[in-house]
């Protein structure tokens, strides 16, 4: 039950843009979809809803075969509400109408119920009689939600859908959209560039790369075992370094790093979270540097320390830290979020 994708691929032209595509979202699960500019998430998301013409592979939702074995049921007989950025209201059609347009067949009181259950869950029910015109870019954007969860679809997609909100706003809007797919048993793939929203709302994460999802798992699983640099570093600001695998190891300002299961000689990318690293006083044994930039965010300190090599590192730390700026510390390295990679060209 839920989302079926099967080695689903894409080609404009001969540019192979979605590789052998597969994923399964059970139902009420929210699944997260990231990956850099281009990689082929809105050309997926496009496919599942029937408005690219499927060249190869399969898609069922619910045991219904949406496409593929010479079959292809168009958007509209499909059961998938899908909301992307460039959403466009009808511009003559009151915010409550727009809501109700894809729920014909149902008797009024019906209709009205759903349309004001639904503009509630945006926070937009006084609005339910303006025109799209006089609301801002945002709320524009709750109303394009509501109206593509309105019909109670079986599948929906959601592609950047909150991203033209103001963080409160979009945190509030975002959580009680999802809450209601998730009481409906509704399976939800969202594209996102937040990693921390991918974070807090997806129960897996497919990080995909030019065409194919080289990673699937859940938030937890893709930090603690990231399998590329583009995982790696889609958590937040990483320390990188290069270098060659030397006698199973590798050379970074922080120290040698274990290289396992690369051959002597590959060039390769050490990745290293700030918060792999702490401040400790000289003498303690570390790598030597110096305090160039500290912020207190709260929390946490932010810290750039510069290196003996001319080199300069992020650092993040919870709690106090005494050292100040100029100061000559030393750092040491926890290597459970340490990373070597083949260097990418
Ligand atoms: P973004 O995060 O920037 O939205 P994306 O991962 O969603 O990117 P897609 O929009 O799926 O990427 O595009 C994948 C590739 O396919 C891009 O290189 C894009 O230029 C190309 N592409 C998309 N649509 C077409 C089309 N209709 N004809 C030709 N090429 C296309």
């Amino acid at each position: 039950m839920g989302l079926e994708v099967e080695e689903l691929s894409h080609r404009f032209g001969d540019r192979l843009v979605v590789d052998r595509v597969a994923l399964a979202i059970a139902p009420g699960e929210v699944h997260c979809l990231v990956g850099p500019s281009g990689c082929g998430k809105t050309t997926t998301l496009r496919l599942i809803a029937g408005l690219e013409l499927l060249q190869a592979g399969r898609i069922t939702l619910n045991r219904r075969l949406l496409a593929g074995a010479g079959t292809m049921l168009p958007p509209e007989r499909r059961r998938v509400g899908l909301m992307f950025q460039d959403f466009a209201l009808f511009p003559h059609l009151r915010v409550g109408e727009n809501v109700a347009f894809g729920l014909n067949g149902r008797d009024r009181q019906s209709r009205d119920k759903r349309v004001a259950e639904l503009l509630a869950a945006v926070n937009m029910t006084a609005y339910a009689r303006a025109y799209p015109h006089t609301l801002s870019g945002g709320e524009q954007q709750r109303i394009a939600l509501a109206r593509a969860l309105a019909p109670g679809p079986e599948l929906v997609l959601l592609d950047e859908a909150f991203s033209a909100l103001d963080t409160s706003l979009r945190a509030q809007v975002r959580d009680e959209t999802l809450t209601l797919m998730r009481e409906a048993d509704t399976p939800v793939l969202l594209v996102t560039h937040d990693a921390e929203e991918a974070i807090r709302v997806g129960d897996r994460i497919h990080a995909m790369l030019d065409g194919r999802i080289v990673q699937s798992g859940t938030p937890a699983e893709l930090y603690a075992s990231p399998a590329n640099p583009f995982v790696a570093g889609f958590f937040g600001p990483v320390n990188r370094f290069r270098g060659r695998v030397v006698s199973g190891t590798v050379e970074t300002p922080l120290g040698r790093a274990r290289a396992a299961g690369l051959a002597e000689g590959t060039s390769v990318e050490t990745i290293v979270r700030p918060e792999a690293l702490r401040v400790a006083r000289p003498g303690a044994g570390g790598t030597p540097a110096r305090v160039q930039v500290k912020r207190d965010l709260g929390p946490v300190h932010v810290m750039h320390l510069g290196l003996a090599d001319g080199s300069s590192i992020k650092v993040r730390q919870a709690g106090q830290t005494e050292a100040a700026v100029g100061d000559q510390v030393e750092i040491d390295l926890d290597p459970h979020h340490l990373f070597v990679y083949p260097a990418q060209e």
